[in-house]
């Protein structure tokens, strides 16, 4: 038997796919309408891992074409000073899409400012609107992972059609959107959470199932239905396994799913790192295109 039996979901190569498309598509819109799409991300404070991701995403949609600006704030800005801002984002006609770098610092609250971004800009998909929409089945701005993960499992696994799916998580961030889209592909969907019996047996009825938990590698091997197509959006950071490096300190990525034993029973599965987190930038810049084009009415 080889090492893993799963076909590796190598995220790279679907982002890489993902961001030509768009640029593409970005200079298409620039040659044929004059169009650049632009995304102003917001960030307030300073937060280290925040501010890897907010560089990243200038960085990518100036690759692409697109316009780009970033906003700093400090870590005490009001609520009022960011809700001007995106108010002037909102109305500024070089900016389609509006992204706010979550969490905010503690005092400033995070929902008023998401419900205060135009729906229309929301890249992020995280406004009520673009939820209810998605949940309506009709066109909407559609979170970057959720949105992502779907993208690998159209283009590894193909029809989804009466697949059944088992999303493990309900977050309005990934779980539900992602259920939502599996739905829309026509799985049969369960949503499993922290209170769902006997989780185990839920997930090995699953042909595709999606783990976004926050758990280091909870799902096990026997957990997974041979052959299902396995994604695992899961971020932890954990210890080293070698004492060495361990004890010094230094930690390391793995998903919600342990890899190893899920790779020899799985028909496809993402690594972590290396799978769905490599999709959520690349959608982002997806979404932006998304947003100018139907803004300018050219969806
Ligand atoms: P949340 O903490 O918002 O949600 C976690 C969900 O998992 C909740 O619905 C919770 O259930 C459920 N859960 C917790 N413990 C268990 C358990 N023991 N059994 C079953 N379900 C459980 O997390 P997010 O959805 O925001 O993120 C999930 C993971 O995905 C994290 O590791 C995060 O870092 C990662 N992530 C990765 C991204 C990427 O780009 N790849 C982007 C966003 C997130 P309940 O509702 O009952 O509490």
């Amino acid at each position: 038997m080889s090492e893993t039996a799963a076909k590796i979901i190598d995220g790279k190569v679907h982002a890489e796919r993902v961001r030509s498309r768009v640029a593409d598509e970005v200079a298409r819109l620039r040659a044929d309408y004059g169009l650049q799409p632009g995304l102003a991300v917001v960030l307030v404070g300073e937060d280290p891992a925040s501010q890897i991701y907010v560089r990243s995403k200038g960085e990518h949609s100036l690759a692409v074409g697109m316009h780009s600006v970033t906003h700093r704030l400090p870590a005490d800005a009001s609520q009022h000073e960011l809700l001007r801002l995106v108010g002037e984002l909102n109305a500024d006609p070089a900016i389609h899409g509006i992204l706010v770098q979550l969490p905010l610092p503690k005092h400033l609250d995070e929902q008023a400012v998401i419900a205060a971004i135009s729906p229309d800009k929301d890249v992020d998909g995280l406004h009520v609107v673009n939820a209810g929409r998605l949940a309506n089945g009709v066109p909407a701005l559609i979170p970057c992972t959720p949105l992502g993960s779907m993208i690998l499992l159209r283009e590894t696994v193909g029809d989804l059609t009466g697949l059944n799916a088992v999303v493990v998580g309900r977050s309005v961030l990934v779980g539900r959107p992602m259920a939502q889209l599996l739905l829309q592909a026509d799985c049969t969907v369960t949503i499993a959470h922290s209170r769902t019996r006997d989780l185990q047996a839920v997930c090995r009825q699953a042909d595709i199932l999606v783990a976004a938990v926050g758990r280091p590698r909870m799902i096990r091997g026997d957990w997974i239905k041979p052959g299902a197509a396995v994604i695992d959006v899961g971020i932890n950071r954990v210890p080293f396994d070698d004492p060495v490096k361990a004890a010094a300190g230094r930690t390391k990525v793995v998903g919600d799913v342990n890899f190893k034993e899920a790779a020899q029973v799985a028909g496809w599965i993402t690594p972590a790192p290396g799978g769905v987190g490599l999709m959520t930038v690349a959608v982002l810049l997806q979404n932006t295109l998304t947003a100018a084009k139907r803004i300018a009415g050219l969806d």
